[in-house]
């Protein structure tokens, strides 16, 4: 077994597994676990301060962000993608597929994206049904204030759809205080639940777009609407996953009961930050660190294949490359959820110094002790 320190999935704790080892009922037919998954929605609206609704879906995190825009797009319809990051602009394929126009806004890579840049992009063109924007584009590591983007996107009367898979109980989200409209997790990241399911909250404005809808919703699976009224009705759209929702319902209740979970990431990964570039590498992006994810940049005289693999054959860490225009460039710690803890944190960082040593690589200082003299 390795010990898990990628950019997601995290480490999932050993309640969560018993939890999805329980004897199970027949999902479609016995109220009880109508109740039991409505207590869950009914916990994950409060976690984010949503006052519309939250729903689990079966299908991992990606199916939220298909869903959302499966649910929102009709022909036709213009779509402002905010692209500072391979998730961000990965959002133009799901709006395409479902017939609309993707609108890029791309900015630097490196930096987040900014509030009064976007609002003087708005003054000159806001003619779109809703924006799709990313928390934490895990990839680069990026964080984006999406509690100043989405305001400003509202003032112009367009819809937000926030993907914080990787952000969110790793960084604050307040739905209700940002003004989003659709919110996308996953059961992977910080929640620290296996893959397997997607958690959508939906407010009252994307939902009445939804229903005032010319044309129907082009998917099943993707069709948030299905699940609008299964409690009403006692019905759901599919036979839910019962033990995937059996072992969320701990994970949440773990969560939950982690009074100082956003705390114990925000130090964790500012220690991780402070060892890295000590150690004279290179963060990717510029001061808008997630604090869920460290992505470096692979220094000269070695690659990130040859790092992960004595990281993970020697020392029996994972640990993430990157990927599309990021391949081969970067390495990606990552501290989510259970995973985000300094024993895990410095182990890996001790695991990178000795790759690096390996591979002849010389840092400035060592990570692990850097971390020590860093981590608060
Ligand atoms: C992990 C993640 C998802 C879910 O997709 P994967 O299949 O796990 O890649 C969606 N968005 C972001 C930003 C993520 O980090």
């Amino acid at each position: 077994m390795y010990k898990i320190m990628t950019a997601g999935p995290s480490q999932v704790r050993e309640n969560v597994r018993l939890a999805r080892a329980m004897e199970t009922t027949n999902p479609d037919i016995d109220v009880e676990f109508v109740e039991y998954y409505k207590s869950l929605c009914d916990k994950l609206e409060d976690l984010v301060n949503s006052s519309g609704r939250a729903y689990i879906m079966g299908g991992e995190g990606i199916l939220g962000l298909e869903a959302a825009c499966a649910s929102l797009t009709e022909e036709g319809d213009r779509v402002l993608v905010i692209d500072n990051g391979v998730f961000g602009r990965g959002f133009a394929d799901f709006v395409s597929m479902y017939g609309g126009e993707p609108v890029l806004y791309t900015t630097d890579y490196r930096k987040a994206v900014d509030a009064d840049e976007l609002r003087a992009y708005l003054e000159k063109d806001s003619d779109f049904k809703y924006a799709t924007l990313v928390h934490c584009d895990t990839p680069s590591g990026m964080l984006n204030p999406i509690e100043k983007l989405c305001p400003v996107l509202a003032e112009f009367g367009i819809l937000t759809v926030v993907d914080s898979v990787a952000a969110m109980f790793g960084e604050p989200v307040d739905v209700d205080g940002s003004q989003i409209d659709i919110l996308c997790g996953g059961s992977q990241k910080a929640l620290s639940a296996p893959p397997g399911l997607t958690m959508v909250w939906v407010s009252d404005k994307a939902m009445d777009a939804m229903l005032a809808r010319e044309t129907p919703i082009r998917s099943f699976y993707a069709n948030l609407l299905t699940f609008k009224s299964y409690y009403e009705d006692k019905w759901f759209p599919y036979t839910m996953p019962i033990s995937d929702i059996n072992g969320l319902g701990v994970a949440i209740d773990n969560v939950l009961a982690d009074q100082d979970i956003l705390g114990r990431h925000a130090r964790v990964a500012e220690a991780a930050r402070a060892a890295v570039t000590k150690a004279g590498l290179s963060m990717y992006v510029d001061g808008c660190y997630a604090n869920t994810v460290t992505a470096f940049e692979v220094p000269e005289g070695t690659s990130d294949a040859a790092i992960l693999k004595i990281v993970k054959e020697k020392h029996g860490i994972m640990v993430s490359s990157s990927f599309d225009v990021f391949a081969g460039k970067l390495i990606r710690i990552g501290h989510m959820g259970e995973s985000a803890n300094a024993q895990d944190v410095r182990q890996t960082l001790a695991a990178l110094d000795d790759a690096f040593e390996m591979e002849g690589v010389k840092l400035a200082c060592s990570m692990a002790k850097a971390f020590d003299e860093a981590y608060k």
